[in-house]
């Protein structure tokens, strides 16, 4: 009689704790996004969201900070933002970001990479393994890169101006003969009104020295892991800028050419 009463007590208590968790978690495979890319190609650059909030979506993302002070690497668990002198600190949980894709990465399938592959061969099997174009999929790369070329932006100051004159200003940088990693998201077509469609890579150095949005790459030896999802969320800045904003449509064009 005891022992029952004591685990109906038991189970009951771990439905309230379960459900509990459930209130404030998205799905655990979901990719979480905060405010858009229309926003961010604006000038909307500060939001409402610290990382103490957003690694709670993810332990694994890209994207830039609060007055687009850099780059930011997310990789297990850890957060690191390049700043546009090349610097790379860890990411302080109080510190916030315009714009960021997260997720908890769990690969479904990992690839072996033989050769010498560049940008254009990484996302060629990339796109080949992916089963659909129209679902999320995060990537990691792992391995020993002959050449990587990386950007970062520059913090701005107010009046901010729109993303693609900021990215003027961006620093560039080129390693070579570097171990680390590649990661990011691939978003569907359909999506391409609130962020970048197709694959957005980011680079952090294996010793977490040197990083950045990756502009081209060799990798000489390595594997590719590949994580897809059906769920998505979003998070909207509750700004007063973000809430008055007039967005439109985003510029794809201009879009291609920040990121290139
Ligand atoms: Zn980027």
């Amino acid at each position: 009689m005891k022992k029952s009463h004591f685990l109906f007590t038991g189970l009951f208590l771990l439905s309230i704790f379960t459900q509990g968790c459930l209130c404030v978690r998205t799905n655990k495979d979901a990719v979480s996004q905060f405010s858009t890319m229309g926003a961010l190609m604006q000038g909307l650059y500060e939001a409402d969201f610290n990382y103490a909030q957003i690694k709670k979506y993810g332990n694994f993302g890209i994207g830039t900070f609060n007055e687009l002070d850099g780059e930011m690497v997310g990789l297990d668990g850890k957060f690191y933002q390049v700043k546009s002198n090349g610097s790379v600190i860890i990411v302080d949980d109080s510190s916030k970001s315009a714009f960021c894709i997260v997720k908890f990465f769990s690969p479904d399938k990992t690839i072996n990479l033989t050769g010498q592959n560049d940008y254009a061969s990484i996302i060629a099997c990339l796109e080949k393994e992916i089963a659909s174009k129209n679902i999320f999929y995060a990537a990691k790369i792992e391995g020993r890169f002959s050449f990587v070329k990386a950007r970062s932006v520059p913090r701005q100051a107010k009046p901010y101006k729109t993303l693609s004159e900021a990215a003027k200003e961006q620093g560039v940088f080129e390693f070579k003969d570097i171990d680390g990693t590649l990661l990011g998201f691939r978003f569907p077509d359909y999506m391409s009104e609130i962020n970048m469609a197709g694959w957005h890579l980011h680079f952090i150095s294996k010793d977490k020295s040197a990083g950045g949005h990756v502009l081209d790459c060799v990798i000489s030896d390595g594997y590719i892991a590949i994580d897809e999802s059906n769920d998505f969320y979003i998070k909207l800045p509750q700004t007063a800028d973000f809430l008055k904003a007039d967005f439109g449509k985003l510029d794809k064009e201009e879009l291609k050419k920040i990121e290139k």
